[in-house]
């Protein structure tokens, strides 16, 4: 556990796929983590880190950024539209783009602000009820909706079912990805990131295998 710990086992994991060392950027899920841990792991040099929430995020992050210097964050979870404006000031990627009407109020503050985040789709992969994202047989028509709008997409993401296989899931993102041309794979949790590393993972995202158990109250 820790972060060099997930930083080892990431190296090793690109070595055993045949990829490159440092082809696979980690992100720090540090939501719902007490001040103290973000701030080990600061300290320790990272600056890569993933949020849920844009009110958290907004708590929270221009703190550490009056502080540390190069910070980047990633939106990970699900954005809404009203929220938006607030998450391009503070974020450098959103890995939550799920559906249309989000695509349009993004490429609108794009063009208002001059400047995008750089954004995954999120495909629902389980086909879950409960879950966000588009639906696998919906996703070329969304990633060319998204270009249409002139979008940054750099790729997709996808959190596959608790109960069920990740690679299974991993490998159908990788496929939609492949034949849409797209470069980037947001996929990989604490307890399934070698995998996800295997194949293809551009992104992990990785919280309690760092930070340690979230304590929600
Ligand atoms: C919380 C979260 C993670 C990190 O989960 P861990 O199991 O703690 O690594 C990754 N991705 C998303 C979308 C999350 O919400």
């Amino acid at each position: 556990m820790g972060l060099n710990d997930i930083i080892t086992r990431i190296r090793k994991a690109e070595a055993d796929a045949g990829r490159l060392a440092g082809s696979v950027t980690l992100i720090a899920v540090s939501k719902v983590q007490p001040d103290e841990r973000v701030e080990a792991v600061l300290a320790e040099g990272h600056r890569c880190f993933g949020e849920n929430r844009v009110q958290e995020a907004a708590g929270k992050w221009p703190a550490f950024r009056a502080r540390f210097d190069g910070i980047e964050l990633h939106l990970i979870g699900p954005l809404q539209t009203n929220k938006a404006r607030q998450a391009f000031e503070l974020f450098q990627a959103i890995h939550s783009v799920d559906r249309p009407k989000l695509a349009r109020t993004i490429a609108r503050l794009a063009q208002e602000e001059g400047h995008c985040p750089d954004l995954f789709l999120q495909v629902n992969t389980g086909e879950e009820e409960q879950k966000a994202g588009v639906l696998p047989a919906n996703a070329d028509a969304f990633v060319a909706e998204c270009r249409g709008l002139d979008l940054p997409v750099k790729g997709l993401m996808c959190i596959p079912p608790v109960d069920e296989e990740p690679s299974l899931h991993f490998a159908l993102l990788a496929k939609i990805a492949e034949r849409n041309g797209l470069a980037g794979l947001s996929m990989g949790m604490s307890n399934d990131f070698e995998r996800a590393i295997a194949f293809g993972a551009t992104h992990v995202r990785v919280g309690s295998a760092i930070f340690g158990e979230r304590a929600y109250d």
